[in-house]
């Protein structure tokens, strides 16, 4: 994996070295650091919360340099690198820690100590990634639109079924057909903030909830996250009413099948759901 996030010249002052005037005497350090971030969520999204707050990561740094009196730079540039591993989303953390006023007797215009550290070094765990299952559907306005503004917003998604064009299931009888789909999306998001994300999406589409079950321009479900289980006010996950639901199960069964209860197709009633073709993200 190749995304980093760099924030490089950071400057602290602090007490560090071993001779006698560097116990005394505070001195000026750099300090550039290299984040190794998958960044392909936040590319999509454009949400702070799937990236790494390079701002708190800034400050979070200088506070534990300046409040260290560490002897060795090796001692401080370790420290350093725990610090930045504690942001969930850092796989791994290149650090370089400088002395700008070198303490040698010979010429020399800096002296520095450069680490790389992963997670396992720190005994974290690794950044768990899970798989989740969720399903899109539209009736009001440009439907595809919707659809791959979901999409987008949902981070990484690793697998699309095809667009389904469905009779409404439900609700008033006046309400014009939906497009659905279903999408396979990894995530290090836990189930609760995926629920978040998907309501952001829905205001995001403008969905007013007028009519239960009425038509919308966007519904963000939560079909299955990884196999958790979870009943809540808020969230129900595997969502309670999908495996009577063909408009989730065709979908669901084109990119996951072993995701669908046994004999779905022949239980359910037959019809109101017609395959369309693949969204067109671009
Ligand atoms: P539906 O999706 O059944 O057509 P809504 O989208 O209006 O209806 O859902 C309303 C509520 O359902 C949301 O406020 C949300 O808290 C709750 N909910 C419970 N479980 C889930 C889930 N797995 N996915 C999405 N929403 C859920
Ligand atoms: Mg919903």
């Amino acid at each position: 994996m190749a995304d980093r996030i760099d924030i490089s010249g950071l400057r602290a002052v602090t007490i560090v070295g071993a001779l006698p005037h560097e116990r005394e005497i505070p001195q000026p350090l750099q300090i550039d650091l290299s984040l190794e971030v998958d960044l392909r969520d936040a590319g999509r999204t454009d949400e702070l919360g799937d990236t790494v707050h390079y701002g708190l990561v800034a400050d979070r740094v200088v506070a534990a340099v300046e409040e260290s009196k560490d002897i060795l730079l090796e001692r401080l540039v370790a420290r350093i690198a725990d610090e930045v591993l504690t942001f969930d989303r850092v796989d791994a953390v290149n650090v370089e820690l400088t002395k700008l006023r070198t303490p040698l007797a010979v010429d020399a215009s800096t002296t520095s100590v450069r680490i790389r550290r992963t997670r396992a070094d720190a005994d974290l765990p690794a950044r768990t990634v899970h798989t989740a299952y969720v399903a899109l559907g539209s009736n009001l306005g440009d439907r595809e639109s919707y659809l791959r503004l979901g999409v987008l917003g949902l981070g990484h998604v690793t697998s699309m079924s095809s667009v389904y064009e469905t009779d409404p299931v439900g609700g008033p009888d006046d309400q014009g057909a939906y497009l659905n789909m279903v999408v396979e999306v990894e995530t290090s998001l836990d189930p609760f903030a995926l629920l978040r994300r998907c309501q952001q999406i829905e205001s995001e589409a403008m969905r007013q909830r007028v009519v239960r079950w009425g038509p919308r321009t966007l519904d963000v479900d939560i079909i299955q996250f990884g196999d958790i289980s979870i009943v809540s006010d808020d969230l129900v996950v595997p969502h309670p009413r999908f495996a009577e639901r063909r408009f989730v199960l065709e979908p669901l069964a084109e990119i996951a099948p072993d995701r669908c209860p046994a004999d779905w197709n022949t239980t359910l009633d037959a019809g109101g759901v017609y395959r369309r073709g693949p969204l067109v993200l671009a």
